[in-house]
């Protein structure tokens, strides 16, 4: 069940950045960081672009916006006045998503993250993480929270989750060896467009929350190390969801469901001005082509005439399904850079901006959907008390059959029962007038009643443990504001959304006030004379073809714009095409054909994730050849060949299969010492045939232990000799 809300627009604001060094060098005569092209009128939310390469006398582009930030604003002011209410609408049941767009360098990453370290500069994420856990700690005593968070990025067109477990193995921190999984989109009609298997984790604290950010960014910093600006060069989208019960009016509890979608865009950039070549084109094509998808998406929702929304033409606009034109409160930031060589861009990310003020979504509150994680949290608790007290009862139950334990407390009960059990032992132990048999049976039933008890002990304390752990998953509101300070802070806060509400009223009354000038001049003007008629008139005129004029410069620059779109999307698409033929080359010229048909007929195209997939083969008795199954006593699996021929010993080469079926002369060697040889006689050569006597009888107890000395030359009747020796003759002989 869902309340619906009446549509409201996306809301867009603008922030410039401060003029950088690099900017400034590019600034001819323009010292100290002032030269920009960009004029800011906070009050009214103005933005006057000015075009460093004007003809004189040419108007300055003016476009107008929710809010905007100059150079000079904190992040603290784009927060209250621009994120706060959206969070509370989170944390209300609606789903919201702020995402920063821009080119590369402008401070996408500095608003959605900042510096963490130094509170005054931190961003958008982590002032909303604050923003949660501070709400729910303040919110009634009747709410219960779950808050989880996911993180994932896009890269290249794949979506990779960041808190893949296998990625980050608790034993080896900071060490990623494989990159993180690649994961699909699904949708479904209850929760729209979603991740399959994202990784979720259920957070309590701040810290928790931010521990989990960090986490996912170490997978991410790898790639800064390993390839250049790969921080840059990936859509990142960090989401938290948060659940809240509550008892509704009809007495029965509720659940609302807000996301949080925080979104922090790679950079658009011009091919032709960052000099990228090979892999690194690649990479800045599928992030222009997934930014113009993005582009085409607002173009299309911003027409309003309701037709095709081309959100299939990438993973990021499917991701912003319900973000944009959909169920979601949205707020743009769209960020600038002031240095006058990036005017295309700029101008660029302006037009964006002003189309996207007109995407229609429509957020309603996400009441008691079916796969609210908060009710199985829930039921699970409340199974968990009811097995917990009823093991309670249970013992007070058996209290009452004889099981007369003192104290009060569960734990100290239970110990008293085995103290108990304990002396009852002793006591029949010591009995003289019971029988030895009589004794030992009663022994074993006291055994068994101890058995018993230390079990039920046991699983009561797991039950608890569990019970515990997952109660404390669960925050309540109500808590956690004890003292002065927090209240003093909450004041603090109140007047600064008031003093940011107030603001945002004024503005929008000085935009009403400036439309309705322009209509209501007319009107009032009333003539005296024919004169003065035909000069009003003719000032009304010049201001009219003034208007003429900037509209027709703006459809010259609509224009050129899409030209130089064009251009870069023909030149990426020469890329891509150089790289097809280059495939086409290896698998013609490489890739047998019959093997070539067999994975064409393989392969079918999934329109879901937009790819092509392999069929898995379905497997075949002949194809499934069994590996060989380890045989006890065999160090690997052997072949029956293997076998035979080992039984047989026949050859040598199956010998060592198992260094246990070696037959090693184990006796120890007997060995005579060089000095009982006949000096004038070598073991080679005998003089008389008593001395060969003696010697074949020496000769006889060397040749036993040959394993451990060499043989005598002489002595050849062993095979492994002869063979070696055959050997080592006829290698000579083939090497000639
Ligand atoms: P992007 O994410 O758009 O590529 P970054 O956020 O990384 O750009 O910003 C580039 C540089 O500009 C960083 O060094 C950042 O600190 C600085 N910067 C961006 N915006 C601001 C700002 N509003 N105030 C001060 N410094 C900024
Ligand atoms: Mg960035």
């Amino acid at each position: 069940m869902s309340k619906v809300k009446s549509s409201e627009t996306v809301k867009v604001v603008v922030r410039c950045r401060p003029l950088n060094r690099k900017d400034a060098a590019g600034v001819t005569g323009t010292p100290g960081g002032r030269g920009g092209i960009i004029e800011m009128d906070v009050d009214r939310g103005q933005v006057v672009l000015r075009n460093p390469r004007a003809l004189p006398g040419e108007p300055r582009k003016t476009f107008t916006f929710d809010s905007v930030y100059d150079a000079s604003s904190r992040q603290r002011d784009l927060y209250d006045e621009t994120v706060r209410p959206l969070i509370h609408s989170v944390l209300d049941g609606f789903n919201g998503t702020i995402f920063a767009y821009g080119q590369t360098g402008t401070g996408k990453t500095y608003t959605m993250q900042g510096e963490w370290l130094e509170p005054e500069r931190r961003g958008v994420i982590p002032n909303a993480f604050e923003h949660v856990f501070t709400q729910i700690a303040r919110s009634t005593a009747d709410r219960q929270y779950l808050v989880r968070a996911s993180y994932l990025e896009i890269y290249r067109e794949e979506i990779r989750d960041l808190l893949d477990p296998n990625v980050h193995a608790p034993h080896v921190p900071n060490v990623h060896t494989q990159p993180p999984r690649t994961l699909e989109l699904r949708e479904s009609p209850e929760s729209g467009v979603y991740v399959r298997d994202l990784t979720s984790c259920v957070c309590k604290s701040v810290k928790e929350i931010q521990e989990l950010m960090n986490v996912g960014n170490q997978v991410r910093s790898v790639g800064a190390t390993d390839m250049n600006e790969h921080s840059s060069r990936s859509h990142t989208l960090f989401l938290i969801t948060v659940e809240c019960s509550q008892t509704g009016p009809d007495g029965r509890q509720h659940i609302r469901v807000g996301r949080l979608n925080l979104v922090d865009l790679a950079g658009s950039e011009r091919q032709a001005k960052t000099g990228v070549h090979g892999e690194r084109l690649k990479e800045a094509a599928t992030i222009n082509l997934s930014l113009s998808a993005l582009g085409n998406v607002i173009s299309a929702l911003a027409d309003g005439r309701g037709g095709h929304v081309p959100y299939r033409d990438s993973k990021l606009t499917r991701l912003l399904q319900d973000s944009l034109g959909g169920n979601a409160k949205t707020v743009m930031v769209a960020t600038l850079g002031p240095a006058p060589q990036h005017y295309e861009e700029t101008l660029t990310t302006l037009r964006y901006a002003n189309r996207a003020k007109n995407i229609q979504n429509q957020p309603r509150v996400n009441e008691d959907p079916k796969d609210a994680l908060l009710r199985e949290f829930q039921k699970e608790i409340a199974r968990l008390r009811a097995q917990l007290s009823h093991r309670e009862g249970r013992g007070k139950h058996r209290k009452e059959e004889g099981w007369d334990g003192e104290g009060d407390e569960e734990g100290e009960e239970e110990v008293e029962k085995e103290r108990k059990l304990q002396e009852e032992k002793e006591a029949i132990r010591e009995d003289g007038s019971l029988l030895a048999v009589e004794k030992q049976r009663l022994l074993g039933e006291k055994e068994i009643m101890m058995g018993d008890l230390r079990k039920e002990q046991d699983t009561t304390e797991q039950l608890t443990a569990k019970y515990k752990a997952m109660e404390s998953k669960l925050l309540v509101g109500g808590r956690n504001i004890m003292d002065h300070t927090n209240e003093q802070q909450k004041t603090l806060e109140i007047r600064r959304q008031e003093i940011a509400e107030q603001s945002r009223r004024e503005r929008e009354i000085l935009q009403q006030v400036m439309v309705q000038d322009e209509e209501t001049l007319e009107l009032r003007e009333t003539f005296s004379s024919l004169q003065q008629e035909v000069e009003a008139k003719t000032k009304k005129l010049k201001k009219l073809y003034a208007k003429l004029q900037c509209v027709k410069a703006e459809i010259q620059d609509v224009n050129d714009e899409h030209v130089r779109s064009r251009q870069e999307l023909e030149q990426t698409q020469n890329e891509l095409t150089r790289e097809l033929k280059f495939k086409y080359l290896i698998i013609e010229n490489f890739i047998p054909p019959e093997e070539k048909n067999k994975i064409m007929n393989r392969l079918t195209f999934d329109p879901e994730e937009d790819q092509w997939k392999f069929q898995l083969l379905p497997p075949s008795e002949s194809q499934m050849k069994k590996r060989l199954a380890s045989a006890v006593g065999y160090k690997r699996p052997i072949s029956q060949y293997a076998r035979v021929a080992l039984a047989m010993g026949a050859h040598s080469r199956y010998r060592a299969e198992n260094i246990m079926f070696l037959e090693l002369d184990m006796s120890p060697p007997t060995t005579v010492s060089l000095d009982h040889w006949p000096s004038e006689v070598g073991p080679n050569c005998s003089s008389s045939p008593t001395d060969s006597a003696l010697y074949r009888e020496r000769a006889t107890r060397v040749r036993k232990s040959r394993s451990w000395c060499q043989a005598p030359r002489a002595i050849t009747s062993s095979s492994s000799t002869v063979s070696l020796a055959t050997h080592s003759t006829a290698t000579p002989s083939t090497a000639q």
